[in-house]
């Protein structure tokens, strides 16, 4: 009881939540900002951003802040001006690895020649062979009991790559370009429980309870992805980077305010010098594509078609 009033006011600066990424990797930052676990890739990110067309639509970037002997990235907390909000987290693209675990997948999955666009110390690198993990072997075991390989029976263990991959078969990563990856309602609950979430209408169906039948928000949705759809298209970082894991964060509340913002470039590169993508075409081993209009346009689609139920 004597502690309740200082709960009460952490829970109101802690407004925000968090729908991935691992547990502490966030902090709660000064005047409606949020500290990330600092990553170099993700901060060169932000600062090519800044003078970029995508800029208005990605979290605003307050540099890098050191807290008890750790260095975060201070951004924008994108939920802070809502009331009650409802967030959700949608990770874009049909590729959701590094490429340096996809080398990995191909030597050892796979069991295919590695490609010669890797380079050379990656390919030693993954010639390691990654470790054996029993704790996603069991994980896989719960979902599908069939999903293990006889030799992954045998040893009762997958490796990372291996299990990440097959994860992804199951959502509506490859048949739809994105995945939801997590959801918060207004009363606070979230559920993070859609790795299985894969058809056109069980993605509908989560966009429907997420706004509660209420289509006006369904519809401001569809302006801003529209909008961001076509600031992509222009966009100079955007045809330079390979965007990996990144996502697209809905958010709305009961006034019907409703924003999109893109985050996450913690695994987002640049392009060697002069090449380009264009994010639409499928991926294949060494074109870098990552299917990120693709995912966009079908998301849209999909919308669309809420839209006008
Ligand atoms: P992962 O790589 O596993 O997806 P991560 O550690 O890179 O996770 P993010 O994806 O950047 O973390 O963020 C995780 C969650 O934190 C998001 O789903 C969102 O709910 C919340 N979040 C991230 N950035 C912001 C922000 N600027 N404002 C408000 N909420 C945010
Ligand atoms: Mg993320
Ligand atoms: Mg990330």
């Amino acid at each position: 009881i004597v502690h309740w009033p200082i709960v009460a006011s952490q829970r109101k600066r802690l407004s925000w939540v968090q729908l991935a990424g691992h547990k502490g990797s966030f902090k709660a930052g000064e005047e409606g900002t949020i500290l990330k676990k600092f990553c170099e890739n993700e901060k060169l990110c932000f600062e090519r951003l800044r003078g970029d067309v995508l800029q208005p639509f990605v979290p605003g970037y307050h540099g890098v802040v050191e807290r008890e002997g750790e260095n975060f990235l201070r951004l924008t907390d994108l939920i802070g001006d809502f009331d009650g909000p409802s967030v959700m987290d949608c990770k874009m693209g049909v590729r959701l690895q590094h490429r340096g675990s996809l080398v990995s997948l191909c030597l050892f999955s796979f069991k295919m020649p590695p490609c010669r666009t890797y380079l050379e110390e990656e390919l030693v690198r993954a010639r390691e062979r990654p470790k054996l993990r029993n704790d996603m072997y069991e994980k896989m075991l719960e979902v599908d009991s069939e999903a293990p390989t006889p030799e992954e029976h045998e040893q009762r263990a997958v490796t990372k790559p291996r299990y990440m991959q097959w994860r992804e078969t199951l959502s509506s990563t490859h048949t739809l370009g994105f995945r939801i990856e997590g959801v918060k309602r207004p009363d606070g609950t979230c559920s993070t429980d859609f790795k299985r979430t894969r058809s056109k209408e069980e993605v509908i169906q989560v966009f429907r309870d997420f706004v509660a039948g209420n289509i006006n928000i369904i519809k401001t949705y569809l302006k801003k992805l529209e909008e961001i759809r076509k600031i992509l298209g222009s966009s100079e970082f955007f045809m330079t980077h390979e965007v990996i894991g990144s996502s697209l964060l809905f958010i709305h509340d009961h006034t019907e305010k409703a924003e999109v913002r893109l985050i996450d470039f913690g695994k987002t590169t640049a392009l060697p010098e002069g090449q380009t993508l264009n994010h639409q075409v499928p991926w294949e081993e060494g074109n870098r594509e990552d299917g990120y209009l693709w995912g966009l346009d079908n998301l849209l689609q999909l919308l669309n078609s809420l839209a006008k139920e």
